[in-house]
């Protein structure tokens, strides 16, 4: 994460809507570079003589002795610094430059997040920026040198390369009628120089006719509301809701072939990429071909083949995780955010983004609709709509007359599980039965590993994590302990490291694992297959497990939040969830929204096809209202209860919060700095600052964590309040204030 220091400073981005616009950059000129780091704003550099450049354009420009790519960006120049003491331009990069609403995004979500806007353009640039990546190299012409002879071959290649154009060997001896040989030997001699280059390859068109479903009258009605939006080439903002199974991505696919029709790109943010195998059968099914995706698990090889193919369009449809946002799509006209009520689009690291959000005002920028799905919207997106900001799309009832599934409690109070296990007795009859009749059962639990605590009989010891305030979490089959929130990792001890005793460590309740060894245990005969992120590690695992269930090679499936995500297992008839109660304990703002919307969407997997579906909830209060929301299967009625809550106090998305993160390695200097910010905190109507208070994670990785909590009504922008704030504090070397605008987590 930024500092404080760095993030305090946006010199540019103020106002980026009325900075005067560059318009070209003529020799001898100066214009203002946005380079890739978090500077205040872009650095100004002249124009050499040979070459002229317009805003947007990728260029290779002089820094600290190193050569940097960065982009010519608009708005005002940097007077400070005298027209003799700049830099020149080094060379255009031939890469497609950044779009107008692409600079416009960047410098918005700089303004938004309170982040220096070269770190937000960083994240479009990551795979431009010359690494180590030499098998892409290219030649750029190199100054003049009088004394070496230019053959008419020579000069046909340094033709090809005029105006600062440069190219990879291959194509440059191509376009020039030469050999290679010449243009090695002319870089040999220095007439050449070279310079990274994005490489290029085919992507497949994806066909808008190849034929669909017959779409019913309801998916019929809501597929042609959103190809009129996409028809429109103007911007909106659409939620698509629709009961799980009913038939939304086949909707939205729809919208994507008109939009393919106009011959504009497609960006679908997933939450889960690497495990959207299914998805992505769907979209080839569909259109014919597979779409680009995009997400970290990628080579970088492939990721720069699919920046480049995104860059000048040939990737016409691409899907990816939240990352993909920043990809420099030239004429973009459509957005779509599935899922769109996953907390995971929230990057809490490096820029701390919200992508639903951000995909919103990236299809502003572009003059294009965006849609939101999802079976259980965020109060955010229904709040939109109730105010007229969004629109409404409803789709009721599943497909193919599919039944929702009926959902149940059990009672643990009245239902306990043997001593030391975590099924209760009518949970393992459900299961039995729904194996014996050939179909397929699911155990929820969100939960990686053994068990969640480790614990001295004998002392009373708990084995914690030495650098966070947190337990570590056994994970039994690879025989150690492991912290989730810094990844510390021991192996599991002989002897409690407190009193020494032996063999007295005892695990304290599930995590995945240990219910697969129950599993085990109660149904010995059922092919089980876990499911977690860190048993199913990639695209490939979960294509292989998702086919193995398909084909009924599965009989129980036990998996983490991994398990809620979009998937369609016609045979999966029951779901169990282990610990309905766990998402409550932390008591956030959102705990019990986002419990609802998990667990219906886990209990949604059940009875997609003929069979009917069955969900069972264990917990310790049945008469909880998440639970009865989840068991009438009235989410509606929920949301409405939540706003209702959340309405008076200005709670989001009522009002809005933004969180200020202080931390430090030492406790004393982490203190001082929020009581500082505490006593610094801005006063006024219709704000309020709660804190400082310790931090949940009241350290991590060693750091020593305070938090304090601005809050205000939604017609009061924060970012100038923050802005103010944090600049009547000084932050003491070793600190640091972490701002995280819309937080989400709040640990
Ligand atoms: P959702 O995205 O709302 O969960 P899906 O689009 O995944 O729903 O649809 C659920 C299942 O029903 C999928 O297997 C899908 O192919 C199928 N389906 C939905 N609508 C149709 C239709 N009109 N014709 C044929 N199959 C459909
Ligand atoms: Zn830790």
């Amino acid at each position: 994460m930024a500092g404080a220091d760095r993030k305090r400073s946006s010199r540019g981005t103020d106002a980026p809507e009325l900075a005067p616009r560059l318009a070209l950059g003529v020799p001898g000129t100066r214009v203002p570079v946005m380079l890739p780091y978090p500077f205040a704003g872009p650095f100004d550099y002249r124009v050499p003589p040979d070459f002229t450049v317009a805003p947007g354009e990728i260029v290779l420009v002089p820094l600290n002795r190193r050569e940097e790519v960065g982009v010519v960006w608009d708005g005002p120049s940097d007077a400070s610094v005298p027209d003799h003491k700049l830099k020149p331009l080094v060379a255009r990069l031939d890469t497609p430059p950044m779009a107008e609403p692409m600079r416009r995004f960047i410098d918005w979500i700089a303004a938004y997040t309170l982040t220096p806007p070269g770190e937000v353009m960083a994240m479009a640039l990551r795979v431009v920026r010359p690494a180590s990546a030499s098998s892409h190299a290219g030649w750029r012409a190199a100054d003049p040198r009088p004394e070496i002879r230019i053959t008419e071959a020579r000069a046909r290649v340094l033709a090809a390369l005029e105006g600062g154009r440069a190219l990879p060997t291959g194509p440059l001896a191509k376009q020039a009628g030469v050999g290679i040989a010449t243009v090695r030997a002319m870089a040999e001699a220095g007439l050449l120089a070279p310079v990274v280059l994005p490489p290029t390859a085919p992507f497949a068109i994806p066909d808008p006719d190849h034929p669909g479903p017959a779409l019913s009258p309801e998916q019929a009605e809501a597929a042609a509301s959103l190809r009129a939006a996409v028809a429109s080439r103007t911007f909106s903002v659409t939620l698509l809701e629709g009961v799980t199974g009913s038939g939304k991505t086949e909707v939205y696919l729809e919208a994507m072939a008109e939009c393919l029709r106009q011959g504009r790109q497609v960006l679908v943010l997933l939450p889960e990429i690497a495990l959207s195998s299914q998805w992505l059968e769907r979209f080839e099914s569909r259109f014919g071909v597979a779409p680009a995706v995009w997400h970290s698990d990628l080579s970088s090889r492939i990721r720069k083949i699919t920046w480049a193919a995104a860059a000048d369009g040939r990737a016409q449809v691409v899907v990816g995780a939240r990352s993909a946002l920043f990809l420099p799509f030239p004429d973009l006209g459509l957005v779509i955010v599935d899922e769109e009520h996953e907390t995971s689009f929230k990057q809490e690291e490096g820029v701390v983004y919200n992508a639903r959000d951000m995909a919103v005002v990236r299809a502003r920028f572009c003059g294009a609709p965006a849609l939101l799905v999802s079976a259980t919207p965020s109060l955010e997106s229904v709040a939109n709509v109730d105010a007229g900001r969004y629109r409404h799309l409803t789709l009721h009832s599943r497909h193919g007359g599919a039944s929702l599934p009926d959902v149940a409690a059990i009672d643990l109070r009245m239902h306990p599980p043997e001593r030391g296990h975590f099924l209760a007795p009518p949970l393992v009859a459900a299961v039995r039965e729904a194996i014996g009749r050939g179909e397929q059962a699911m155990l929820f639990l969100n939960r990686r590993g053994y068990a969640p605590l480790t614990l001295c009989r004998a002392c009373g010891h708990r084995m914690h994590c030495p650098n966070c305030t947190a337990w570590l979490v056994e994970h039994r089959a690879r025989r150690l302990l492991q912290c989730h929130h810094c990844g510390h990792t021991i192996p599991i001890p002989e002897a409690c490291p407190q009193c020494g005793a032996v063999h007295s460590l005892i695990p304290v309740g599930p995590g995945v694992e240990r219910i697969t060894e129950e599993a085990a245990e109660k149904f010995p005969d059922a092919r089980v297959l876990v499911m977690a992120s860190d048993t199913m590690p990639g695209p490939h695992a979960a294509t292989e497990a998702a086919r193995a269930i398909s084909a009924r090679e599965i009989d129980l499936i036990i998996g983490t939040q991994i398990v809620a995500k979009g998937w369609h297992f016609p045979h999966l008839t029951l779901v169990g969830v282990v610990d309905a109660d766990l998402g409550l304990a932390g008591g956030d703002l959102r705990a019990a929204e986002r419990t609802v919307q998990l667990l219906h969407q886990v209990g949604g997997r059940a009875g997609r096809a003929e069979a009917p579906g069955r969900v069972l909830l264990q917990t310790f209060s049945p008469e909880h209202p998440v639970m009865q929301a989840l068991i009438a299967g009235d989410l509606a009625a929920f949301m409405a209860r939540e706003a209702a809550m959340r309405r008076p106090g200005h709670w989001p998305p009522y009002g809005r919060l933004a969180a200020l993160i202080v931390s430090a390695g030492d406790m004393e200097v982490a203190d001082r700095l929020a009581r500082d910010l505490g006593q610094a905190a801005p006063r006024g109507n219709g704000l309020e600052v709660l804190g400082p208070a310790p931090a949940p994670l009241s350290i991590l990785r060693g750091r020593h964590r305070r938090r304090l909590l601005l809050k205000t009504r939604r017609d009061v922008a924060v970012q100038p309040i923050l802005r103010d704030w944090l600049a009547r504090v000084k932050v003491p070397h070793g600190a640091r204030v972490d701002v995280d605008v819309d937080p989400v987590s709040f640990l």
